[in-house]
């Protein structure tokens, strides 16, 4: 059998430069170690990739069109083309690295999948991959999203998952990563499922390579549209940095591709309703990993705020911590209201309601100049069904 081997500056203890690493409790390791056994195995299994390749493909809808947005290159006088994870199944990118992970728990021969969840969608997405596998699935997700995502809580309830609701902490994302940790302490023989590029190695690393399927199609369908296979600028969101890190995946090592991060700001990097990780955070360790992170002077994590819940992380992936910090990725902090504006701009000239989250992506465009020439790829990693309510309250504010 062919070994895997990793394309990402990536060290054998998982570390990207300074970041990563596994900062786990002793109880943990033995699970951490056979996870990686596993991974570094089947990625390199033709029969697993097969399979992978096959579900991609006739479940999720893959490839994703790479479009071309002729009004809105028109619009900021560049070439823009949209990478549109928002058509796959479930209506996002999660989807690639749920199936992915959810066949290889599998493939270990486990029967009972955990995952955290934040807005709902990785929960949801990862109660999807275990209805199609026959598999039982239990999502933490805090009290506070519980209430207020209730349209994917009854998704993944209409799975068959079950969700638990996390009581601790602020009731959020961070808190039900937390709980999902402890649990997988107690029951070793769960697979713990994260959505994104984040938690002690190898979950940074494997994620990113699921995810990697979107800069894989990215090469082919650019090379078939414009003549070449490498654009001039790849922009993503970046909450843990999932999308991202499958949209840079084959690009890291093409100096000429300019990588460009959009954090969410929030009301602002001056201001303390902020997410944006890499500007205001320093570095920490956060769910396993040595990384950027959102703290106060003595190591206390700081509450982040985002309008978009996907973007609301007080951390981010190590990968993208070494890209910015090494100068390879540009990381650019969008407010909410850019978000907003530009989510109603692509709407309007390009009739695609983009989730909130890609909606930072996109606006960029309205922060950064690019040249007539340039080839600008935009991962649209998710559709707006979910974001409908606050899209209307905030284009007529009376209501
Ligand atoms: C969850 C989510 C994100 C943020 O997660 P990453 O791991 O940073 O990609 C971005 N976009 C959408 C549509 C999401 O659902």
């Amino acid at each position: 059998m062919k070994a895997f081997h990793s394309i990402l500056p990536v060290d054998s203890e998982g570390y990207y430069g300074r970041f990563g690493g596994a900062y786990i409790p002793e109880i943990l390791h033995g699970n951490v170690k056979r996870l990686s056994e596993a991974f570094y195995r089947y990625a390199a299994d033709e029969d697993f990739n097969r399979e992978l390749d096959r579900l991609l493909r006739d479940y999720v809808g893959r490839p994703s069109p790479l479009y071309r947005a002729d009004r809105l290159s028109e619009l900021y006088g560049t070439n823009i083309y949209l990478k549109r994870e928002d058509l796959n199944h479930t209506g996002a990118h999660k989807i690639n690295n749920a199936l992915a992970s959810v066949l290889l728990a599998k493939r270990m021969g486990k029967t009972h999948i955990i995952a955290e969840t934040g807005a709902g969608q990785h929960g949801v997405a990862t109660a999807t991959a275990c209805a199609l596998m026959g598999l039982d699935c239990t999502v933490f997700m805090g009290a506070t999203d519980v209430a207020r995502q209730k349209p994917n809580v009854d998704r993944m309830l209409l799975l068959g998952a079950k969700v638990e609701p996390v009581h601790s902490g602020n009731k959020t994302l961070k808190d039900a990563t937390n709980e999902a940790i402890r649990y997988w302490c107690c029951n070793p023989d769960s697979f713990y499922v994260i959505g994104s590029t984040v938690g002690p190695h190898p979950y940074p690393e494997m994620v990113a390579y699921f995810q990697s399927v979107i800069s894989r199609e990215i090469r082919s369908q650019l090379l078939s549209l414009t003549g070449s296979e490498l654009p001039d600028y790849v922009v993503a969101c970046i909450g843990g940095g999932s999308n991202a890190a499958g949209a840079f995946y084959h690009f890291i090592n093409e100096p000429t591709v300019g990588l460009i991060a959009a954090e969410a700001a929030g009301l602002g990097t001056d201001t303390d309703m902020t997410a944006a990780t890499m500007k205001v955070g320093s570095e920490g360790i956060i769910h396993g990993a040595r990384t950027m992170v959102m703290q106060t002077d003595d190591g206390q994590i700081i509450e982040p705020y985002s309008i978009s819940a996907g973007l609301d992380y007080p951390g981010v992936g190590p990968l993208h911590s070494y890209l910015a910090t090494s100068g390879r990725s540009e990381v650019l902090a969008i407010t909410d209201r850019q978000a907003l504006d530009a989510a109603y701009r692509l709407t309007r000239i390009e009739g695609i309601i983009p989730a909130l989250e890609s909606a930072h992506a996109l606006g960029v465009l309205d922060v950064r100049k690019f040249a007539p020439d340039d080839t600008v790829v935009i991962n649209l990693s998710g559709r707006g069904d979910k974001d409908m309510e606050t899209y209307m309250k905030y284009l007529n504010p009376e209501q």
